[in-house]
C-alpha cells in the first residue's frame, strides 16, 4: 500500500514485468469470469412469466415495503491512534402502489407523483467505531454493549413498539410466537472453549459459564469475529443485520397486529436490498429465517394465500454483471432459473460447489422486465422447499411468489438507474447518509459529545470512504 500522497516511479512496473517468476505465475492462470455461455442452453432456463400459476395476485398488490441502509465511518481525530465513529441509517419506504398506479405508468417517474404515494420511517444507530471505549470497559465490549442497547432500543416502524431485539427472537421463533431465548454456541471471549450445548441468551442477556463475561443476544450476530477483522467489516454486518431484522419486524408486525394476517400479507410486496441470504458473521441467521419464511408461508397457504411476497434484489456484484452480459438472450418478460451449476459458473467457483446451501435463504431468478430491462432477484421458496437443494429446489412450480413478484417489479422499474426499481431508489434516498457538509457536521458534533478538539483536516483520503 502506497503511504497517503505517495507516487510510484514513472518506471517502477519494469522489473515487475520482466521478472521469471512472475512470468511463469501468469502462464498458469486462466479467466474464470465471464465464462461462455450457449444462447440456446440460455433460453432452455426460461420461461414466460405469463405461463407461470398466480394469475391475477398480483392484482391485490397495494403496498411496497423497502429496507435499505447505510453506513459512514467518521474520523473524528488526526491523533494517532484515530479515533472513528459510526453512524448507520436504516430505511424502511412504504409505497401506495394504487396511488402509484393511478398516475399512470409513464417512461419516467413524476417527483410529485411519487411524493404523494411515498411516506418513510428511519432509524439512526451510532457505534464506537475505533478508538473509544466506555469506562471499564474495552473497545470490542464497548461495541457489542453499544450494539446491543441499539437492539434493545429501536423499533422497527413509526406504528409498533416491535425492537430489533423481538425481530430477532421473533425470527429464531415461529410467526406470532417469538422464542423467549436464542441458543449461542460462540463465546465472543477470544480462545473461550465453545459451549457444548449452547447457552439460551434472552433480551436481559446472561454470562459465559466458562469465562463468566456479559453476553448479549445480539452477539448472536457474532460481530465480534468481524470486529476482530475490521470496524469497517463488523460496521458492515451490524448494518447489514439490522436491515434484515428491520425487515422481518416488519412483517412479524403485520401478523402479529391483523386479526387475518393473510389479508395484508397478499397485499403486500417486501423488497430487500441485496440477495436473501446471510454472509460473514450473521451465517447462522440464515437457518432461523428460512424456518420463519417456511412457516409463515406454509401458515398463509392454509388460508389460501401466497405470502409473504418477498424480494431481493441485487444492483451490483457477479450475478448482475453477468445479467447485463446476457440480457439480449433472455426473452422479455421471461424469467430464468439459474441452476446450481449456472451458478457456480458465474461465480467462478468448482462445479461440485454446493452453492447456496450455506447462506441462501431465497432462490436467484433473472427477471427480464416487459421494459427489457433486467433485474437479479431472490424469492423465497414454498413451505418445505429448500431453495438450492432437496425435491422440487429446482421447480418453478416451488415459488409461487414468482409471478406475482414479477408482475409488480414490472410497473417499478426504472431506467433511470441499471438494476433498480424505484422503491430501491427511494429507499437508498432515505437511508442515505450526508456526504460532504454533513459528514463534516457528523464528524463536528462527535467531536463536541466526546470533548475532543474541533479539527477539519482530516486525511483526504478517509474524507468520503
Ligand atoms: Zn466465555
Amino acid at each position: 500500500m502506497p503511504y497517503y500522497g505517495e507516487r510510484a516511479h514513472r518506471l517502477g512496473h519494469v522489473p515487475t514485468i520482466n521478472n521469471a517468476e512472475i512470468q511463469r505465475e501468469l502462464s498458469l492462470w486462466e479467466a474464470s469470469a465471464a465464462p461462455a455461455f450457449d444462447p440456446e442452453e440460455l433460453e432452455k432456463l426460461c420461461v414466460p412469466v405469463s405461463a407461470l400459476p398466480g394469475e391475477g395476485l398480483s392484482e391485490a398488490v397495494a403496498e411496497v415495503v423497502t429496507v435499505d441502509g447505510s453506513d459512514a465511518p467518521v474520523e473524528v481525530t488526526v491523533s494517532y491512534p484515530s479515533i472513528t465513529v459510526d453512524f448507520t441509517r436504516v430505511a424502511c419506504s412504504i409505497l401506495d402502489l394504487e396511488k402509484y398506479r393511478s398516475a399512470g405508468k409513464g417512461r419516467f417517474v413524476d417527483q410529485a407523483t411519487l411524493n404523494t404515494s411515498h411516506r418513510e420511517y428511519t432509524f439512526d444507530v451510532v457505534l464506537p467505531g475505533s478508538g473509544l471505549r466506555a469506562p471499564g470497559l474495552g473497545e470490542l465490549e464497548t461495541w457489542r454493549k453499544t450494539l446491543d442497547r441499539a437492539f434493545r432500543t429501536t423499533v422497527v416502524n413509526d406504528v409498533s413498539t416491535l425492537t430489533l431485539a423481538d425481530a430477532l427472537l421473533a425470527m429464531h421463533g415461529a410467526p406470532g410466537s417469538p422464542s423467549p431465548a436464542v441458543l449461542l454456541t460462540t463465546c465472543p471471549t477470544d480462545n473461550c472453549r465453545m459451549f457444548d450445548t449452547g447457552v439460551a441468551v434472552g433480551p436481559a442477556g446472561t454470562t459465559c459459564p466458562e469465562c463468566g463475561i456479559d453476553i448479549y443476544l445480539s452477539d448472536v450476530f457474532r460481530s465480534h469475529q468481524d470486529y476482530r477483522r475490521s470496524h469497517q467489516a463488523a460496521m458492515t454486518s451490524a448494518m447489514s443485520g439490522m436491515e434484515r431484522l428491520a425487515m422481518l419486524g416488519n412483517i412479524e408486525h403485520m401478523f402479529e397486529s391483523e386479526t387475518h394476517p393473510e389479508n395484508v400479507l397478499r397485499s403486500t410486496l417486501f423488497v430487500a436490498d441485496g440477495p436473501l441470504a446471510t454472509f460473514g458473521g450473521l451465517g447462522p441467521l440464515k437457518t432461523p429465517t428460512q424456518n420463519y419464511l417456511d412457516a409463515l408461508s406454509g401458515f398463509a397457504a392454509s388460508r389460501g394465500v401466497v405470502a409473504p411476497l418477498l424480494v431481493g434484489i441485487e444492483k451490483g456484484g457477479e450475478f448482475a454483471d453477468h445479467a447485463n452480459m446476457i440480457r439480449d438472450h433472455i426473452p422479455v418478460g421471461n424469467v430464468m432459473l439459474l441452476t446450481r451449476e449456472y451458478h457456480n459458473q458465474v461465480a467462478g467457483r468448482m462445479s461440485d460447489n454446493e452453492y447456496g446451501d450455506t447462506n441462501y435463504y431465497g432462490r436467484r431468478f433473472l427477471y427480464r422486465t416487459t421494459r427489457g430491462g433486467v433485474l437479479v432477484i431472490t424469492v423465497p421458496p414454498k413451505s418445505g422447499v429448500n431453495p438450492y437443494s432437496g425435491d422440487g429446489a429446482d421447480d418453478f412450480d416451488s415459488y409461487p411468489s414468482l409471478r406475482p413478484v414479477c408482475e409488480v417489479l414490472d410497473d417499478l422499474y426504472t431506467y433511470r438507474y441499471e438494476n433498480a426499481i424505484i422503491p430501491l431508489v427511494l429507499a437508498h434516498r432515505a437511508a442515505s447518509l450526508p456526504r460532504g457538509v454533513g459528514h463534516v457536521a457528523l464528524r463536528r458534533a462527535a467531536q463536541k459529545i466526546l470533548g475532543l478538539p474541533y479539527t477539519t483536516q482530516i486525511r483526504q483520503a478517509n474524507l468520503f470512504s
